[in-house]
């Protein structure tokens, strides 16, 4: 997968798409990343990319023409953009998956007040937020995005188990997880976990994961009722047990 990423602050995204799991899948050949300055594109003297808002108002927005140019560089028409926005759909799961499979993607961050909004007309641009609230550019919101749809290429994690057991990717949240050692401050590991018994424990993590879902996510509860794929017998006791259960006040 190609992600191309629009921004004034290339080297803010370095530490991120060099280390962990995006530099591995770069080193891989399973993901290119490719970084583009907007202010390289700027026809001003001074590499200018914003100015004045038309109308008044707060703050400083970002020039159409930079970023057009920048776009023709990159042969933009058709492809799949993405500007990261406050006003655009807050992000999720399913997004992300169908994200994870363009083969390209670009991402336009913006900055000080936004963009000129002839700049989404005109590309056809998705705006995405990652959430209500409002932060200085896409740079951070970018690199949410970027890997969390890393994550869901195939290859890029080194066990792909790992990311069907995550929260949220199978519909429920993740059941605890311990590690040495078996005693902490007087504190255990839940017995099970100790038995052998690789049926019994995974009974158990899923039955951790239904209550935790249903305390803390009544809403992704509600919908693993409803779409819940083949269960087991056990794991449909399990099911018609936490559904059952009265919560504590
Ligand atoms: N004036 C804009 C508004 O009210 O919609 C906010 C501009 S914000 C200070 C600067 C840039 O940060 C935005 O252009 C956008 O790219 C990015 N940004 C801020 N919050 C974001 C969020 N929750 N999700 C995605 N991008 C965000």
């Amino acid at each position: 997968m190609k992600i191309n990423i629009l921004t004034l602050f290339p080297e803010m995204f370095e530490p991120v798409i060099g280390g962990s799991i995006l530099g591995r899948a770069k080193k891989k050949g399973i993901l290119d990343v490719n970084l583009i300055n907007i202010r390289d594109f700027s026809q001003d003297k001074h590499k200018k990319a914003d100015d004045y808002p038309f109308g008044g108002g707060a703050g400083m927005v970002m020039l159409a023409d930079p970023v057009f140019r920048a776009m023709e560089a990159i042969a933009a028409k058709g492809k799949k953009a993405l500007y990261m926005s406050p006003r655009g759909r807050i992000i999720d799961h399913d997004r992300i998956k169908k994200l994870s499979e363009e083969e390209e993607i670009i991402i336009l961050c913006g900055h000080y007040e936004g963009i000129d909004e002839r700049i989404i007309e005109y590309w056809n641009m998705e705006e995405v937020s990652i959430g209500d609230y409002v932060l200085t550019g896409g740079e951070l919101p970018a690199m949410v995005l970027i890997d969390s749809v890393a994550r869901l290429i195939p290859d890029v994690l080194a066990g792909e188990e790992s990311a069907q057991e995550e929260s949220v990717y199978s519909g429920l949240l993740e059941y605890p997880q311990y590690t040495k050692p078996r005693e902490y401050r007087g504190m255990m590991v839940p017995e099970v976990l100790f038995n052998g018994n690789h049926k019994l424990i995974a009974l158990w993590k899923f039955e951790k994961s239904l209550e935790l879902t249903k305390e803390r996510r009544p809403d992704l509860f509600e919908k693993y009722l409803r779409e819940h794929g083949e269960l087991s017998k056990e794991e449909l006791k399990i099911l018609k047990k936490v559904e059952s259960t009265v919560e504590k006040v």
